[in-house]
């Protein structure tokens, strides 16, 4: 590996610090601040931006895509309401900051990303760093079937709408968490399976992501 991975004193004390930040914007369940304590965000960082890891920004990762904010990952996961154990499907592997956090709040994490070169490096990185997932390549809009159902799939790209074919591969009782609208902007939502053909949406917050391509998105 060509990175450093080292956590002096200034990164965890950095790391407290966002930890705090978050609370103060509304973060409040203690599991998902404590995963958040735990994830080495500057490992996803070229070291001459270390300074930068533990603002609470979204950061360019290279393949015209970004690391997400660290409230916004704080955000999508304390709405999936994780129980240890739970199998989740991420849409949008991206560089991997957001599996470490779901795998830190105990679930099992089944991780898919439609570009090569981040899948290549997030596959490799994160078992280095000895977190654990399974990883796919290609386009999560339609989900991965052969692996349903899930208790929870999130989505960390912005979709046109809901996917149907995601609500399908939820388990009865399972969260979809997924930001919708069009390219400017999205609103957070939520949708729980409550039976086989019945489901329960609710819209929140808006946030700005990039967009989820693929057969059932952009
Ligand atoms: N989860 C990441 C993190 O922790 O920082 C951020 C993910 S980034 C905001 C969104 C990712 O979704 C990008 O890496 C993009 O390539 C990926 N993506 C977009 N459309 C996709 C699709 N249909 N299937 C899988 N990944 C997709």
């Amino acid at each position: 590996m060509a990175y450093k991975f080292i956590d002096n004193y200034r990164e965890r004390g950095a790391r407290k610090q966002l930890v705090e930040e978050l609370k103060a914007k509304g973060i409040s369940d203690s599991n998902v601040l404590k995963a958040i304590g735990n994830v080495k965000r500057h490992y996803f960082f070229d070291e001459t931006f270390w300074n930068q890891a533990y603002q609470d920004k979204a950061f360019p990762i290279g393949e015209g895509q970004t690391i997400s904010n660290p409230y916004t990952v704080a955000y999508q996961s304390e709405l999936l309401h994780i129980n240890k154990g739970d199998k989740i499907l991420e849409i949008g592997t991206g560089c991997g900051y957001q599996t470490c956090v779901l795998l830190e709040l105990g679930a099992k994490v089944v991780t898919i990303e439609r570009q090569e070169k981040l899948y290549e490096r997030t596959s490799k990185m994160l078992p280095y760093l000895g977190y654990h997932a399974e990883f796919y390549l290609g386009d999560g809009s339609r989900g991965i079937p052969e692996h349903a159902p899930y208790d929870k799939i999130i989505v960390t790209a912005g979709a046109p709408f809901v996917p149907e074919i995601l609500l399908r591969q939820l388990k009865i009782g399972g969260i979809i968490v997924i930001p919708v609208g069009d390219e400017k902007s999205q609103k957070m939502t939520t949708v729980l399976r409550v039976s086989e053909n019945e489901f329960d949406k609710i819209v929140l917050d808006t946030f700005r992501f990039v967009p989820l391509l693929g057969d059932k998105a952009w």
